[in-house]
């Protein structure tokens, strides 16, 4: 391959926050470095950051860490979704063998409010023995890669909310499913679920505010939700918020 010109910043993206990152670097950042949005390819027509995108896997850790040296790259941004843990687990091991400085970013957990009846759920696996006892008719937001899991539940039906129109059959018995990306309006939230006499929300605490309507519309509607809990956060430096990443860059690069 050919030797790039500039040294380059890495967002491993997916989220929201990553797009804001990507914008706040090119503004800032962007004469001196390539910026540079990293995406699985998940998503049929990803919003774009500003700078350069690249789409795909790397290949795995060390694939990633050549990539990093390749490229040139002085820092990356781990801003990608709470429940992508590998390719965060590889992103910490490349960078710590290639001594390029990284940081996660976190968005804060999504918090009951004293009246919700939230149920917390250490894996899908977990959740999907409890739900029959919960509910009939479940609203179900986990995206549309993990479906599997709840192919055993013959008896319910659920309303399946994802980005992009599945690429095949979707692996339950009785659904219907909706596009959408958020954010959502609580009232459209709260529509929809009387609309389809939902009776659980199942979803991850996937946190940030595009997603959260769903989790007010439920508490309006005196409904149960049943919560994922989040992978632990990769060892290492984290941010809360975009502020905290770049003063984080500021302390490091030049
Ligand atoms: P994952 O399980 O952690 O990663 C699986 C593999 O996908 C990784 O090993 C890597 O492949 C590739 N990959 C993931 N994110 C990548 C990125 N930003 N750039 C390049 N390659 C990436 O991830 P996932 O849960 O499937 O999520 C995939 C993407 O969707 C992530 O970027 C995430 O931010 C976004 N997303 C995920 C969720 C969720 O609930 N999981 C929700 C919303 C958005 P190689 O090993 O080949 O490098």
């Amino acid at each position: 391959m050919s030797v790039p010109e500039r040294p380059a910043l890495l967002i491993l993206g997916g989220t929201a926050e990553a797009v804001r990152l990507a914008n706040r670097l090119v503004a800032e950042w962007g004469s001196r470095y390539e910026i540079v949005t990293s995406l699985a390819g998940r998503t049929r027509a990803p919003v774009r950051p500003r700078g350069t995108l690249r789409v795909g896997g790397f290949g795995g850790a060390v694939a990633l860490q050549q990539y990093l040296a390749d490229h040139k790259v002085c820092a990356i941004f781990d801003a990608t979704h709470p429940f992508a843990a590998r390719i965060s687990d590889n992103a910490r091991r490349a960078a710590s063998i290639a001594g390029v400085p990284r940081i996660v970013l976190v968005r804060p957990h999504w918090e009951p409010f004293p009246d919700d009846d939230w149920q917390k759920f250490p894996n899908l696996v977990a959740l999907v023995d409890a739900l029959p006892a919960m509910a009939r008719r479940v609203f179900l937001t986990i995206g549309r890669t993990e479906l599997a899991a709840f192919s055993e539940c013959r008896d319910m039906w659920f309303l399946v909310r994802m980005i992009d129109c599945p690429d095949g059959a979707v692996p339950l018995t009785n659904c219907t499913v909706i596009t959408g990306r958020g954010p959502f309006a609580a009232d459209d939230e709260r529509r929809l679920l009387e609309e389809h006499k939902i009776d659980a929300l199942v979803c991850k605490d996937s946190g940030g505010e595009a997603t959260r309507a769903k989790l007010d519309a439920a508490r309006a509607l005196g409904l149960p939700v049943m919560m994922v809990e989040r992978p632990a956060v990769p060892d290492g430096p984290v941010a809360g918020d975009l502020g905290a990443a770049l003063s984080w860059l500021r302390d490091r690069v030049t």
